[in-house]
């Protein structure tokens, strides 16, 4: 099994030979990929059945190159460059895959610019102004001379003189 990452879509697939070794290989829009057969003992094979593990796992940017590689009898190979090792696939149709490495490649080195992630928005918030000052309680007295009603804060009676106590 392959576990792919998020965002992560299989390309193209087929059930072919890495060298001389059966396998699957995987291109996806990120990474080349080959599951194919352990190497194990004959008796561990026999009684285990083939174990299959990810012999290749190639980010995109380790292919350097890809190659079809012609011989004089049969369909032409896949030949693919990572960093200067060479990898051959005998696959059913090598231009195919080449023209799909190819635009793998060129979407992964050039990605679109919309990522599907939302831009961070930076609000500027501005703290409410501060609530006026209650108004000062005005206590209302009345002078105990002249029964005038004044305020408090006068200090004394408007009509009469007299100090507030
Ligand atoms: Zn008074």
């Amino acid at each position: 099994m392959v576990l792919l990452n998020p965002g992560e879509t299989v390309v193209r697939q087929e059930h072919c030979r890495m060298e001389s070794r059966p396998g699957l290989l995987l291109l996806t829009n990120q990474r080349l990929l080959f599951e194919g057969r352990l190497t194990e003992g004959f008796l561990t094979q026999a009684f285990r059945g083939p174990r299959m593990a990810t012999l290749l796992d190639a980010p995109l940017h380790q292919v350097s190159n890809a190659h079809l590689d012609r011989r004089l009898l049969g369909r032409p190979s896949l030949r693919v460059d990572l960093l200067g090792k060479f990898r051959t696939f005998r696959v059913s149709d090598a231009g195919a895959w080449f023209t799909a490495i190819a635009a793998a490649k060129q979407q992964a080195d050039h990605p679109s610019p919309w990522t599907g992630q939302p831009s961070p928005v930076v609000l500027q918030v501005q703290a409410p102004p501060p609530p006026p000052p209650p108004p000062p309680a005005v206590v209302r007295v009345r002078c105990p001379y002249c029964r005038t009603v004044y305020d408090e804060a006068a200090g004394k009676c408007p009509s009469c003189g007299s100090p507030f106590y």
